[in-house]
């Protein structure tokens, strides 16, 4: 008989941390705490394997799970010395789901499973608070119809609003027993209204459909695009966690709140979290009302009452757990819990989620509390979040003006750091229209699931309530996304289209908002970003190393992962600025220095034009005349700033047709340069047209067909690495054919570049020698890797084009088709943007391993956009390249991805 249900707490503890598989994060984690003896409400854990089976057999529980759930409930019955259903003294439950990993607001709960017309008049005797017991029933019957029943829990609150309009009290704490009671009724009719039967009754038929419908919202819309957005396989199924109730709403000496061992927004080792008093979980959650601070720390100035001085007995007791918990598990927790009268209870703790900011703060700080190793430091960042470190914040002067002219319009929690200004969408639809024309800012009273979509659009979320742990604020910080929530002042009308403040009014869809989520700043209009703290001492040098902490961590992480790595990190640059850039973030040569980007500025696009328009040799020979010496300029240039470190410089790649003018002016505009009438321009320009450019007349075929123009770009690197030596730079060029399918077409070319070579070392009475590779991005290349290291000294792979013949998607049309091959999963990922490890990889597997059997030794690296996506990274650093080439700005992010290569394959 297979195991399905686990139960926790009390005398029958049957899991622990270790199970997360089997019994999701919440499920484990449970079972973990009660075995420490931390007080955990017992209960049990219907596996994640029967979520499979519950699925594929049509949605229906096998018989076998019901029995294991009947006998589990029998242990926690005998337990508790209450039963489900007992109309004197009834049991109440939870139904609570948990996946492995956390997916929040995604999977529904349901509180106070148990009550009935019946069992609530037992509750409100056995607890002498008839008030509380009402509270409780009204809140499951709109629970389990919005979550079981499918009746939207819409049509509730609007109720409990006309109750509250009508008896004029605010605050759901200050309606009465009776008030609650009579709401009971009306919200029974609205289940018989809309389901045309009544509410359930019976507590065995609410459990199982608890359990049914956690099942159920494995399937749900908003799962699917969360799982897909975090790369969740589908197959691993929720658990559902039965719990015993405990009540943080039975009076003012009960609560209910969420606490994080430290901030998630900043990573500062203070214990933080937020509370309600009198209230149940959901309500902190949700962002009903706006809870209040847990320490006085947390407290001060805010005018509310920390937790710490409402119930300081509860509050110790809360923080020597959470301490316990956070040195248990080796990091920072993110913890739920409940007060009952004066009594507190565990409800959930889990590793917290954090900012980017902060997951490099905690991470140091725990390496030097001795907590953990740097080598598990390093494990715990997402090399994608270094992103965040890198990215723009306000121009603080232009923030102080906006201030001046009265355009802070007010001020919310700092909820998600970074700086996002847009225009203002006030639905979720709205964000994914205006976000095909430009940054949108999402506005919302409060978000929720169903807002995904729209938060995945937008580049920053601003909501007026709803606290730290809100869903916005949880789900904005799981994206990196700035973020501004609880910001009450706003009045955001969705009906008009606008949100005001005072005498300022903006609208949607065309005015802008600017937030500050590091400091919960809302400017009217459109703030310019400045850059980070790490740009400003890296790159623009006009920042202090020691004054600033955050570059410091930075650094940190850095010096850690340099010293684990095996992977060289390149960058992709075509600029000497670009270059300094890459330089200052630690990139340690170039691997792709395209020379067609030189070819474009100012004035030498009319000479390029001139050598592709020429009628013959000699023309062709007098426009190369012109672009010599540019292009010697520019590698002086490029050498001098990499002074020391290699520089692999691509030979021209693109198609001709893509360097001349299109249009009349231009066209005129060059007959007058090189002589010749305007038809006979538009003439040689019609004659370029292909219909297949990407795999036409370009990379060494151009070289093959016109030699002239490779001499040309040999002579100019081989020039300029000379001129720059008299002055001391070391340049190392490494020079790369690319596009080539044959090693014949390697071998030409070579031939060429060697003999302009010699003659260049002739005239100088110089010796200058360089490296000649290629680039592997034809798969017949790869496939015939062997033959091409004959003539290649080192190879470059070309990603993006591989990926493009290797797959047969054109890389600009693709578009059209790959978003949706991915959400119908043919593919997992867009194979441009993360390497097809089985198939395009395998090419680079195979070349890597040819390429080594006929020149051991030979150099290999990868310039193609993989090479700075964290699990490529990982993947060339499995298959054995040398080096990988990205970005400047994705330098960071592939040297701790390839740290992180290393620290995997010792595991
Ligand atoms: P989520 O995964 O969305 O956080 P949870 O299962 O943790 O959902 O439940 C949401 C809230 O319901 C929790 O914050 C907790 O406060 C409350 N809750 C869950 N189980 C219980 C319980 N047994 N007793 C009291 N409150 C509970
Ligand atoms: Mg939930
Ligand atoms: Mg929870």
């Amino acid at each position: 008989m297979t195991k399905h249900v686990y139960t926790f707490g009390g005398d029958r503890n049957e899991g622990n941390a270790t199970m997360r598989n089997l019994l999701g994060g919440k499920g484990c984690n449970l079972a973990e705490m009660a075995g420490l003896q931390i007080p955990v409400p017992p209960g049990f854990t219907v596996t994640t394997e029967v979520c499979t089976l519950y699925i594929a057999g049509g949605q229906k529980l096998p018989e076998d799970v019901k029995a294991q759930v009947l006998e589990s409930l029998k242990w926690l019955e005998g337990n508790r010395g209450r039963k489900l259903g007992d109309v004197e003294n009834p049991l109440l439950l939870s139904v609570r789901s948990g996946a492995r990993v956390s997916m929040p607001g995604m999977m529904d709960t349901v509180l106070n499973l148990g009550l009935n017309d019946k069992t609530v008049e037992g509750l409100a005797k056995a607890s002498n608070n008839p008030r509380f017991a009402y509270d409780s029933y009204r809140r499951f019957i709109m629970m389990y119809s919005d979550v079981v029943l499918g009746v939207h829990k819409d049509l509730f609150e609007h109720e409990i609003e006309k109750l509250k309009e009508k008896t004029g009290k605010k605050l759901d704490t200050e309606i009465s027993a009776e008030e609650w009671k009579g709401l009971t009724v009306v919200f029974k009719g609205i289940v018989q209204k809309e389901l045309g039967k009544p509410f359930p009754q019976d507590p065995i038929e609410q459990l199982f459909g608890g359990i049914c419908a956690v099942f159920d919202s494995w399937e749900t819309d908003r799962a699917k695009i969360y799982r897909r957005l975090n790369r969740i396989p589908d197959d691993w199924g929720t658990a559902v966690n039965v719990q015993t109730m405990v009540f943080g709403n039975m009076g003012d000496d009960c609560g209910t709140g969420v606490a994080f061992t430290r901030d998630p927004g900043t990573g500062e080792p203070y214990f933080y979290g937020e509370y309600l008093i009198n209230a149940q979980g959901e309500d902190v959650v949700a962002g009903v009302r706006t809870p209040q601070p847990i320490t006085k720390f947390q407290a001060e100035g805010t005018g509310h009452q920390s937790l710490e001085e409402a119930m300081p007995a509860a509050f110790k007791e809360l923080l020597a757990t959470c301490n316990r918990l956070e040195r248990h598990f080796k990091d920072m927790q993110d913890l739920e819990f409940t007060i009952e009268r004066g009594q507190l209870f565990m409800l959930q703790t889990r590793i917290g989620k954090r900012t980017a900011l902060a997951s490099i703060r905690i991470a140091i700080d725990l390496v030097e509390e001795g907590m953990i190793d740097s080598n598990t430091a390093l494990t715990r960042i997402d090399p994608d979040s270094l992103n965040q470190l890198l990215a723009p914040v306000f121009d603080p002067k232009e923030k102080a003006a906006f201030k001046k002219n009265g355009k802070l319009m007010a001020k919310g929690l700092n909820a998600g750091p970074g700086a996002a200004a847009g225009r203002i969408a006030l639905s979720a639809e709205q964000a994914e229209e205006l976000a095909k024309t430009g940054p949108v800012v999402l506005v919302r009273i409060e978000t929720s699931p169903e807002d995904l979509a729209g938060m995945v659009a937008a580049n920053g979320i601003l909501t007026a309530r709803g606290g730290m742990t809100s869903h916005a604020a949880v789900v904005a910080r799981g994206m990196g996304k700035p973020c501004v929530c609880g910001a009450s002042a706003l009045n955001i009308d969705v009906k008009a289209g606008t949100v005001n403040v005072g005498d300022i009014t903006l609208k949607a869809g065309t005015d802008f908002i600017s937030i500050d989520g590091s400091t919960g700043e809302i400017f009217a209009g459109q703030l310019s970003a400045f850059p980070s703290e790490v740009n400003q001492v890296l790159v623009e040098k006009k920042l202090d190393a020691s004054k600033s902490e955050l570059f410091q961590r930075f650094n940190k992480i850095m010096t850690w992962s340099n010293g684990v790595r095996k992977l060289k990190v390149r960058t992709n640059a075509d600029t000497p600025h670009d270059s300094d850039v890459a330089r200052a973030f630690g990139a340690e040569g170039i691997g792709l220095c395209r020379t067609e980007h030189m070819f474009f500025e100012g004035e030498r696009i009319i000479a390029v034009r001139e050598f592709i328009l020429a009628k013959d040799l000699d023309a062709r020979k007098e426009a190369l005349k012109k672009l010599l010496p540019i292009q010697r300029q520019d590698f002086e240039g490029i050498f001098t700033a990499m002074n020391g470190l290699p520089v692999t410089v691509r030979l021209l790649d693109p198609p001709l047709h893509e360097f001349v003018p299109h249009d009349e002016a231009g066209q005129a505009e060059m007959a007058k340069v090189i002589g010749v009438s305007l038809a006979e321009v538009k003439h040689r320009v019609e004659k370029l047209h292909e219909f297949n450019p990407m795999m036409g007349h370009r990379g060494c075929r151009l070289g093959i067909t016109y030699p002239e123009l490779i001499r040309m770009q040999m002579r100019a690197i081989s020039e300029a690495a000379i001129n720059v030596a008299k002055k001391g730079i070391v340049a190392l060029p490494e020079v790369m054919v690319p596009l080539i399918g044959t090693v014949k077409e390697l071998a030409f070319t070579k031939t060429e570049m060697l003999d302009e070579l010699a003659a260049v070392n002739k005239e100088n009475g110089s010796t200058f020698s360089c490296p000649i590779g290629t680039m592997i991005e034809i798969p017949r290349a790869a496939i015939t890797a062997d033959k091409v290291a004959g003539e290649a000294e080192f190879f470059s792979f070309g990603t993006n084009d591989l990926t493009q013949m290797g797959f047969g998607y054109s890389r600009d049309d693709s578009g059209s088709f790959l978003p949706e091959y991915v959400s119908k999963k043919i593919l997992e990922d867009d194979p441009f943007q993360s390497l097809d490890q089985e198939g395009i990889g395998e090419l680079v597997r195979i070349a890597c391993e040819k390429g080594r059997a006929t020149r051991p030794g030979i150099k290999l690296g990868v310039c193609g956009e993989h090479g700075g996506d964290p699990r490529s990274v990982k993947f060339f650093h499995r298959v054995g390249l040398n080096y990988v080439s990205c970005s400047p700005y994705r330098v960071p992010i592939a040297i701790l991805a390839a740290a992180q290569a290393v620290l995997e394959e010792k595991k």
